[in-house]
């Protein structure tokens, strides 16, 4: 049925040009959506042999094609500036996965690690310890894993055929993202990529994630000659990754909002709670916000008005970087 009235309606005025400073500059590559994490009961890729259906893996590439396909066809489309991302040269890489001690040389590098951080609840899983990987020897692991027809780096998270290639085109296209802003180009841009980065450590992949996309494109600002760096991220898990990366650093304010979920094992063995401050000279430099389940917008809101934006005007970063995982809804 159509409704129609008769009645003057007030006339729409026109639109404002679109300025320079209301566009998102996006970052996107289509072959990060050939990263397959597979399919099997929730992260697991096993197949109980029971179920006629078997669900794709939580991190799949639908839900980033559905992002793209809100910023070209839904409402803020015609404020969207599209960007053709690239993939990283493994030399990137090294800024940001380079924690530990190069001990080896080349041909040692062969051995593959799985999940090999032992945990302790007193343990202080900070130091380095024997057997943990040196920066190459975990990007060499990643690269050797590419080579076999697909390997479970850790717990839930798959480098299958075409997952690497999708890695190094999130991570080099979160760098294109940064430098945009570093040539002057744009005040804000938005690096839409998979597979994710927030969980991978220098030398530890973890919840899906192998390479630290936003802790790469931090080092970048940093040694672009940028003074500090605050990092803010609203995904509903800990992102332990990054704030692992720099939690020794006093130039990046690392401040993570998410579930107590605590320690999830041998690849995540930080815990994410408020007593997680940072060390040495970045004592003080990591805010862990863990929220009740069920906070909703007005729990995110007051812990942004009382802890985030104090924090962060305090630090007076130079660049923000915001790592905006999209899992936190009411059934996460
Ligand atoms: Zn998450």
């Amino acid at each position: 049925m159509a409704i129609s009235s008769t009645e003057a309606v007030p006339s729409t005025p026109d639109p404002k040009p679109i300025s320079e400073n209301d566009i998102l500059h996006v970052f996107w590559h289509e072959g990060m959506l050939k990263h397959d994490t597979g399919r099997g009961v929730f992260d697991t890729g096993m197949d109980p042999g029971f179920l006629d259906v078997l669900e794709n893996h939580p991190e799949n590439s639908n839900r980033v094609k559905n992002m793209v396909s809100i910023l070209k066809r839904g409402p803020i489309a015609p404020f969207v500036s599209w960007h053709q991302g690239r993939p990283a040269l493994i030399s990137e890489l090294l800024s940001f996965h380079t924690q530990g001690i190069f001990t080896g040389g080349i041909s040692e590098l062969q051995r593959i690690f799985i999940c090999r951080r032992a945990t302790h609840p007193k343990d202080t899983h900070r130091t380095t310890t024997p057997g943990l990987p040196t920066a190459i020897q975990y990007i060499n692991e990643l690269v050797e894993a590419d080579k076999d027809e697909g390997k479970i780096i850790c717990s839930g998270t798959f480098l299958n055929p075409g997952s690497w290639d999708a890695a190094l085109l999130a991570a080099g296209t979160t760098l294109s993202a940064m430098k945009h802003i570093l040539d002057g180009h744009a005040n804000i841009t938005y690096a839409l990529v998979r597979p994710p980065g927030h969980h991978a450590q220098p030398t530890q992949a973890d919840g899906y994630c192998f390479l630290n996309n936003a802790g790469l494109a931090v080092q970048l600002a940093l040694s672009s000659g940028l003074k500090n760096v605050a990092v803010i991220d609203i995904d509903v898990h800990y992102g332990n990754g990054t704030a692992e990366g720099f939690y020794r650093s006093d130039r990046v304010l690392t401040v993570s909002l998410h579930m107590n979920h605590g320690s999830w094992g041998p690849s995540h063995p930080q815990n994410g709670t408020v007593d997680e401050l940072g060390e040495d000279k970045g004592f003080g430099y990591n805010l862990n916000i863990p929220l009740p389940n069920g906070s909703g917008d007005r729990g995110y809101a007051h812990a942004m008005n009382e802890l985030v934006v104090p924090a962060v005007k305090k630090f007076e970063p130079a660049m923000m970087v915001l790592v905006v995982g999209q899992d936190s809804s009411a059934v996460s």
